[in-house]
């Protein structure tokens, strides 16, 4: 018996059941898998990311990764960077920050049961094949293919948009301390350091049978950089999926994460947006009013929604693309209020009433 039983055991799971135990209630979290879990991913948190973890009482070691500076934009003839204005990003393997997570669910007390196959919802909690784990409120955190979702009638989708994300590791002197997204013909490439000698390599198309290394042609630089190194892992896919579902909560099931909607992965906000949701799902669980979360889950996705869209308009748009690009190079000023909206720091608002609309006349005039 517990009082939350939380189906799925990776970021947003793991920090949901570690919410909702500081609040005081009984957590188990269920994962069909055995940590550390592996999955494809950026590996980069933003600083709005490292600030909700530690609101969450998620502290990250000095040494876990690599603190991020700030974010470069680049393309062939172009090249715009910002720092962040919040603070660093970090660059962590995603199994390391896994292991970190389990660690201090573990020590808040939350009950975890990996390996677990054939797990079901049911109206007094979750069937883990014939054993029932009895619960008053459920948590969906399954991921991208959420089975919860599914079982509790909150499959609607409202907006979807699907890409392909490959990544692979690098040992290699590092040449930068920001985050690095290159802009191709076929897709992006996205750059990841996290240590002091290893990076992770993203590349995110639209094209479902694009491998790392013929998308790397369209990236000289980048590719004669990594031909210095050596790769340390092998290629991992997964979907990159922008979704939005009608809702995300009914009567005792809440979905998190993933499984709750997601941005593509050129955002690099998919775990900041699951740390968010976790918080405020703990507390609405708290309150007792989980139509709060229904709100906050809209509120928490509206700013990453709009800078995928704003991103995606650049990836569709070959031409539109090279001149954003080359304009942002030479406002440096633009980027950088942009960075401050992608990471929270400032509003859209901020950003039309002085920076944007000059920007947006020369551009234009150009
Ligand atoms: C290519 C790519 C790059 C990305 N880069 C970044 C980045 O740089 N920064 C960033 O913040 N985000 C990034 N993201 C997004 C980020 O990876 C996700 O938003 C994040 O993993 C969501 O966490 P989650 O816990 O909701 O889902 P998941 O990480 O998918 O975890 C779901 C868990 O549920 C378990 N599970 C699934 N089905 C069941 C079941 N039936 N029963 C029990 N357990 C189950 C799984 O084993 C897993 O442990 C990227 C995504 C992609 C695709």
């Amino acid at each position: 018996m517990t009082d939350v039983c939380v189906v799925g055991g990776g970021p947003a799971g793991l920090a949901t059941a570690i919410a909702i135990r500081r609040h005081g209630g009984s957590v188990t979290v269920i994962d069909c898998s055995t940590p550390p879990i592996n999955k494809p991913c950026g590996e980069g948190l933003m600083p709005d990311s490292v600030t909700a973890l530690r609101d969450l009482g998620v502290a990250l070691p000095a040494n876990i990764g690599f603190n991020l500076r700030g974010i470069r934009f680049a393309d062939k003839r172009s090249s715009v960077c910002a720092q962040f204005p919040n603070g660093v990003g970090i660059g962590v393997r995603r199994t390391v920050l896994h292991a970190l997570l389990v660690q201090q669910a573990q020590d808040v007390g939350v009950q975890m049961i990996w390996n677990a196959k054939g797990v079901r919802l049911r109206d007094d909690g979750v069937l883990i094949g014939r054993d029932l784990c009895r619960a008053d409120f459920v948590v969906g955190a399954d991921g991208q293919n959420s089975q919860i979702r599914r079982q509790a009638g909150l499959g609607r989708v409202a907006k979807e948009r699907r890409r392909y994300g490959f990544r692979r590791h690098y040992r290699i002197a590092l040449w930068s301390e920001y985050m690095e997204l290159h802009w191709g013909p076929r897709g992006q490439a996205y750059v990841t350091p996290i240590a002091e000698d290893e990076i992770c390599l993203v590349m995110i198309s639209r094209h479902k049978h694009l491998r790392l290394e013929d998308a790397l042609l369209d990236f000289p630089e980048l590719n004669r950089r990594l031909t210095s190194g050596m790769a340390i892992s092998s290629e991992m896919g997964s979907l990159s999926i922008s979704r939005r579902l009608e809702r995300v909560c009914r009567d005792r099931v809440a979905l998190v994460g993933d499984a709750s909607g997601s941005v593509d992965a050129i955002t690099g906000e998919g775990m900041s947006l699951s740390f968010k949701q976790a918080a405020a799902l703990a507390s609405a669980f708290c309150t007792g009013k989980l139509n709060d979360y229904q709100k906050a889950h809209e509120r928490l996705s509206s700013r990453p929604l709009a800078m995928e869209s704003l991103m995606l308009a650049l990836e569709r748009r070959q031409g539109f693309q090279r001149r954003v690009l080359a304009s942002l190079a030479s406002h440096e000023g633009v980027f950088a209020a942009l960075l401050s909206v992608h990471v929270g720091e400032s509003s859209f608002l901020d950003l039309c009433s002085w920076r944007l609309v000059p920007f947006g006349l020369k551009f234009l005039a150009a």
